[in-house]
């Protein structure tokens, strides 16, 4: 059994897709296993985000992320990472294979909906940084 983090972002919560995209996980067959909304401060985003500070869209990103309520929640199943990746589709909606949920859904390649870990080494890490043992 994997587990992996997956955000629900700004774009999701404010468009009322977060039904529509939990949906497509437990039919999958996939189990939120733990979930919480909240809302990253400019450090905490800049944190979790921060492999992609050189990138010309950096800025952008977190100013995205901050822009409103996200939903964090730690996915378990066979196959949990690489499953929610597939499931999710490319960054770029217009670049994602039908079906997915980034395609079917997502306005571009900022708003696309989703984050899901890409590595079990990332998960671990992102799993910690939204669920720390002491609850918090
Ligand atoms: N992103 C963006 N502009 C880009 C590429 C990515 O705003 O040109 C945002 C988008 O929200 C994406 C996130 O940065 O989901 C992280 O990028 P990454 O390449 O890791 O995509 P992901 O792993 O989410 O598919
Ligand atoms: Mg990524």
């Amino acid at each position: 059994m994997d587990q992996t983090l997956v955000i629900l972002k700004p774009d999701c919560v404010k468009r009322g897709l977060m039904g529509e995209v939990i949906k497509r996980f437990e039919e999958a067959g996939l189990l939120i296993v733990a979930m919480k909304m909240l809302s990253l401060s400019r450090e905490e985003a800049s944190e979790f985000y921060r492999v992609h500070q050189e990138s010309d869209f950096y800025e952008g990103l977190i100013e995205f992320m901050i822009s409103g309520r996200i939903v964090a929640m730690i996915i378990e199943g066979e196959q949990a990472i690489k499953r929610t990746r597939e499931m999710m589709g490319a960054t770029d909606p217009a670049q994602a294979v039908k079906g997915t949920i980034r395609a079917d859904l997502a306005e571009n390649n900022r708003r696309n909906l989703v984050h899901g870990s890409d590595s079990p080494a990332a998960a671990r890490e992102e799993i910690d940084f939204f669920f720390k043992p002491d609850g918090g």
